[in-house]
């Protein structure tokens, strides 16, 4: 593609992305491009007026109650008649020939000497002044009753308008109706408001490698999880998503889907596309669909450098970042203000609770960095894991319990700091079971039977030596490591300090893994296998990243040697298998049940115990105890060989 128009388009694209806007600096004139503006209104019934903000002030057109009433089952009497009543001298009053009940409207006058039966809620009758009630009275032949106790005018009677006065302002333009809005609205005979218009937001995802959730993926494709994510967290927010679709990044196709998207809806939201690649169009598309288009393309924040912000026309177009995590930041710090305003509610309103973090936590310096993290509950007060994988990952979103803010002048947060973390759910919720260290499937098989008996458990992934150093600060129940001490040959137990005690937990069987059918391994042993894959100058390795015990394994068998695909180093069993299945290497080293799972070839080289250090103060709590049960429990024992791990017995 080297004609001339192509060129110059590129050019001006990549100037934009140059001019890197503070996050300040975006939302300013982002803000200023649309605000000020009318907010468009519309009369709802009270059930469709629900979540939406009143547009109007909205005044009482009545008086609640409309009439004197009854607050209690009794008589309505005039007070000055039983003013000396008491146990010992009653006071006898006539009952007058009628029952006045709710919604029933009094015939007879209360004279002197009398009193009208009447129910919670009956209308006061002329001449009355008070109520008295049932239980402080009692019959005297069918005619009489005798007061035991005096009452003072105006007890037990609510008045006309004491409640709502007719002309009282009963809700301000603004306040966002919730069933407690109905109730006020309702009781003042009031069935259809004012509201703001919820907002019509066009949501449309970007990108040739999208299949929507429920389709089956073709090789190279994923689902789109930005689609769907952003629609719920629009209506999350009031607004009303329409959803349409996935476009493949198609210059034409996809600018008459925003042409078409941005003509029938307030909004338009996308996400992809948006960085410097050759196939990232959307932000180039934008442009041409209305005045002043492009207000910030390159925004100082992590996750979510190349945001784009835009107005055509008056309306907001905005591009989201592809990766599901830098969509939803930027959503919600960058987005979600702006749609509130336009909807006239109010500001979204977040929790934040103060937590400290253990370890030092670095940030680019220049970007406002917003950083997820998992709460647990240590001797200290709370303790904010980071539980980011990098922007691409979405499972960090749901095993967050919140973020922290690092400003764009600070370049790490340093252990031990305690810092405001801004809260996902209204509550922290601390989990029965806190499990911080190094992740096996076998752990995912005993975590479930504690599910089952409605423990919560929260299961942090950060290595043998992170979980050891979490176990010693008391941040967690129980610290999974496989840590092999050279000097004494052993496992784990060498580790274990003061206050931790070692439990048992399972063997894993590592070895070499490789596609079935391949004569450079099938039938042979380690060391042969790594001499005939060497001897072959087609044959790729794939490798493990440093400081995992998987490596030192792999270093063993290579000695000095460095084949094709050594520097390919992922940081888990799985990528290894997936490497090897998916023919970008034939070989690597990994634990037998992932092996299998992926359906390769399997050469045993050695086994690798993982077992688990508990806190020793901890021991006694309930979840703790279900964990320990669950470990020798014979149903676990059984799927946990099932699934290619061995049960390391208590010596
Ligand atoms: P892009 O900005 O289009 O270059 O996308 C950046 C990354 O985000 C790529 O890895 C995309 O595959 C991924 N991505 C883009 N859109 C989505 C989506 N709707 N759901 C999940 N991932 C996406
Ligand atoms: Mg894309």
């Amino acid at each position: 593609m080297t004609n001339p128009s192509t060129f110059s388009r590129r050019d001006s694209r990549q100037e934009q992305f140059l001019t890197i806007l503070s996050r300040e600096e975006a939302m300013a004139r982002f803000e200023a491009a649309l605000f000020p503006r009318p907010m468009p209104a519309e009369v709802r019934s009270l059930a469709e007026a629900l979540g939406s903000a009143l547009a109007e002030d909205v005044t009482a057109p009545v008086d609640v109650p409309p009439f004197d009433r009854s607050n209690v089952d009794g008589f309505s009497v005039r007070a000055a008649d039983v003013a000396a009543a008491s146990e010992a001298l009653p006071v006898r009053l006539e009952l007058n020939a009628e029952s006045i009940a709710c919604g029933t409207v009094p015939q007879l006058p209360v004279l002197a000497g009398t009193a009208s039966p009447i129910s919670t809620g009956g209308p006061l009758p002329r001449g009355a002044d008070a109520i008295v009630m049932v239980e402080h009275t009692h019959a005297a032949g069918d005619d009489a009753i005798e007061v035991r106790r005096s009452v003072s005018p105006g007890q037990f009677v609510s008045y006309a308008g004491s409640d709502i006065a007719r002309g009282e302002v009963l809700l301000r333009s603004g306040t966002v109706i919730a069933s407690r809005e109905v109730g006020m609205l309702a009781a003042c005979g009031i069935a259809r408001v004012p509201v703001a218009r919820k907002l019509r937001v066009a949501v449309l995802s970007t990108g040739d490698e999208l299949v929507q959730p429920g389709e089956a993926l073709r090789p190279a494709a994923i689902h789109d999880a930005n689609g769907p994510i952003v629609s719920a967290a629009v209506t999350e927010n009031g607004c009303e998503a329409s959803f349409l679709g996935a476009f493949p990044d198609d210059e034409a196709t996809l600018e008459s889907a925003m042409r078409q998207a941005l003509a029938a809806h307030d909004v338009l939201i996308l996400s992809g596309g948006t960085s410097k690649g050759a196939g990232d169009i959307s932000h180039r598309i934008v442009g041409r669909l209305g005045k002043p288009g492009v207000i910030a393309h390159g925004v100082a924040l992590k996750p979510g450098k190349p945001l784009c912000l835009a107005v055509c026309d008056g309306k907001p177009v905005i591009i989201l970042p592809g990766f599901p995590t830098s969509a939803m930041f930027t959503f919600h710090d960058m987005v979600v203000p702006v749609l509130r305003r336009m909807a006239g509610l109010p500001p979204r309103v977040d929790v934040q609770v103060t937590a400290r973090v253990p370890f030092r936590v670095p940030s680019e310096l220049g970007r406002t960095e917003f950083v997820m993290v998992s709460l647990v509950r240590g001797q200290e007060g709370l303790a904010a894991y980071p539980t980011g994988k990098g922007s691409g990952a979405i499972t960090s979103f749901a095993q967050a319990d919140g973020f922290m803010r690092i400003e764009a002048l600070v370049d790490h947060v340093p252990a031990g700091s305690e810092v405001p973390v801004t809260l996902f759910t209204p509550h922290v919720r601390v989990p029965d079971l806190v499990v911080i260290g190094s992740h096996c499937t076998g752990l995912d098989l005993v975590a479930g039977a504690l599910f089952r008996d409605a423990f919560s458990v929260r299961t942090l992934a950060v290595g043998s030596l992170g979980g050891l150093a979490a176990a010693k600060r008391g941040e967690c129940d129980i610290a999974p490591i496989h840590l092999f001490d050279p000097r004494t040959q052993s496992y784990n137990a060498p580790f274990l300090t003061e206050g931790l005690e070692l439990v048992p937990g399972w063997r894993r069987m590592q070895g070499l893994v490789f596609r079935n059918g391949d004569e450079r391994f099938e039938g042979r042993d380690p060391e042969e296998a790594v001499r005939a894959a060497r001897a072959d100058p087609e044959c790729i390795m794939v490798n493990r990243n440093q400081g995992s015990g998987t490596r030192i394994l792999i270093d063993q068998l290579l000695g000095s040697a460095r084949p094709e695909g050594y520097w390919n180093q992922p940081r888990s069993h799985n990528a290894v298998a997936a490497a090897v299945a998916q023919k970008r290497a034939d070989w690597g080293v990994t634990i037998a049940p992932v092996a299998r799972a992926a359906g390769l070839g399997f050469i045993p080289l050695t086994e690798e115990h993982y077992d688990f250090a508990l806190v020793s103060s901890r021991k006694e709590r309930p979840a703790v105890q279900a964990f320990l049960a669950a470990l020798q429990s014979p149903d676990i024992q059984v799927a946990l060989e099932r699934a290619g791990f061995a049960r390391t017995q208590v010596s």
